[in-house]
């Protein structure tokens, strides 16, 4: 019985890992379908939704960042989180990061033509976008193209990929930060404890990850971890940016710790373009001008 139980389950695993890597394969052909129609104009299978960013002190809309989505005809939409290490995987995300870039940028400007102050936009940059190397030109070329100077542009850089040994960072960071674009370190405490890049590396900005942030105001243990890392950030000159912020408790905290700027649910959910505009001009949210430099209180 034991046997033939085991035999089963054995069976049921292998069908699972099977199912799997049909999945797999079927995602991989769907995404590569979906970056030739979106590249070539023929649909938009993606999009993307911005989230702002809030300076706590005084409250004020610091900036959105772009975060890419993906509807599929017959799945709905997908989750990044499933998609883009699959894109990572499967050699496509340095072309899906390179139309995040044009469109998010394009995006801005649109605001801006519109009268809408968004003060800033922020991009995930994949490890294998940044490798190909031609970013910092093609940066340059966007920004000009949509007449946004490149103090605007952030560009959210995993800690991972500061510390790769096969890509040659340093270079490409030097270049990117001669154009002007803020550099942040996305998802940090996540990567390698080793924090000598941040002195090496021309970095203004850092962003707490989620998972510090999570159980902030649950777990006294997370308290010290971040106040250590809002310390690193005052120490070295740099922004700090929480993510994932979702109550007031955990607002308040980060507030009182010295954190500069807040992401998450708390503030707003990630939005559509329209949407955006529309919650800008929600309730208890005032501009104060509608030129460069103006801004918005929430
Ligand atoms: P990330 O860059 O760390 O982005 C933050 C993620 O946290 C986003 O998930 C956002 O929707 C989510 N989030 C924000 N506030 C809250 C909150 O209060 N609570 C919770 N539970 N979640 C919150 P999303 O959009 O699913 O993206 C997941 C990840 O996928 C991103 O993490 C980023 O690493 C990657 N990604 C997204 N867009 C792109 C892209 O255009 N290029 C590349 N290379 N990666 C991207
Ligand atoms: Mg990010
Ligand atoms: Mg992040
Ligand atoms: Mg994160």
């Amino acid at each position: 019985r034991a046997k033939e139980a085991g035999r089963n389950r054995c069976h049921f695993f292998r069908q699972d890992i099977n199912d799997q890597a049909v999945r797999r394969l079927e995602m991989e052909a769907a995404l590569r379908e979906a970056l030739v129609l979106q590249e070539s104009g023929g649909g938009a299978p993606f999009e993307l939704h911005y989230q702002p960013q809030v300076s706590l002190d005084p409250r004020r809309l610091y900036r959105v960042e772009a975060l890419v989505r993906w509807t599929h005809p017959r799945w709905g939409a997908v989750s990044p989180a499933e998609f883009v290490p699959l894109a990572e995987e499967c050699g496509l995300i340095d072309r899906l990061d390179s139309w995040v870039l044009e469109t998010a940028v394009a995006q801005l400007a649109r605001w801006r033509e519109a009268g809408v102050p968004v003060p800033g936009v922020a991009v995930n940059v994949s490890a294998a976008r940044f490798a190909r190397g031609d970013l910092p030109d093609h940066v340059r070329a966007v920004l000009a193209t949509n007449g946004i100077p490149a103090n605007d542009l952030t560009l959210e850089i995993t800690e991972r990929l500061m510390m790769s040994e096969e890509i040659d960072v340093h270079d490409g960071l030097d270049a990117l930060h001669a154009l002007g674009v803020t550099l942040s370190i996305d998802d940090f405490g996540t990567g390698y404890s080793s924090l000598g890049y941040l002195k090496r590396f021309p970095v203004t900005e850092l962003k707490i990850d989620r998972s510090f942030v999570k159980e902030l105001d649950i777990d006294a243990a997370n308290r010290p971890l971040v106040r250590a890392i809002i310390q690193i950030g005052e120490a070295l000159g740099l922004t700090v940016v929480a993510e994932g912020v979702e109550r007031e408790t955990q607002h308040r905290m980060l507030e009182a710790e010295g954190c500069a700027v807040g992401q998450g649910y708390r503030f707003a959910r990630p939005m559509a373009a329209g949407a955006l505009a529309d919650w800008l001009q929600g309730e208890g949210r005032h501009w104060t001008g509608h030129q460069p430099g103006a801004c918005i209180s929430i």
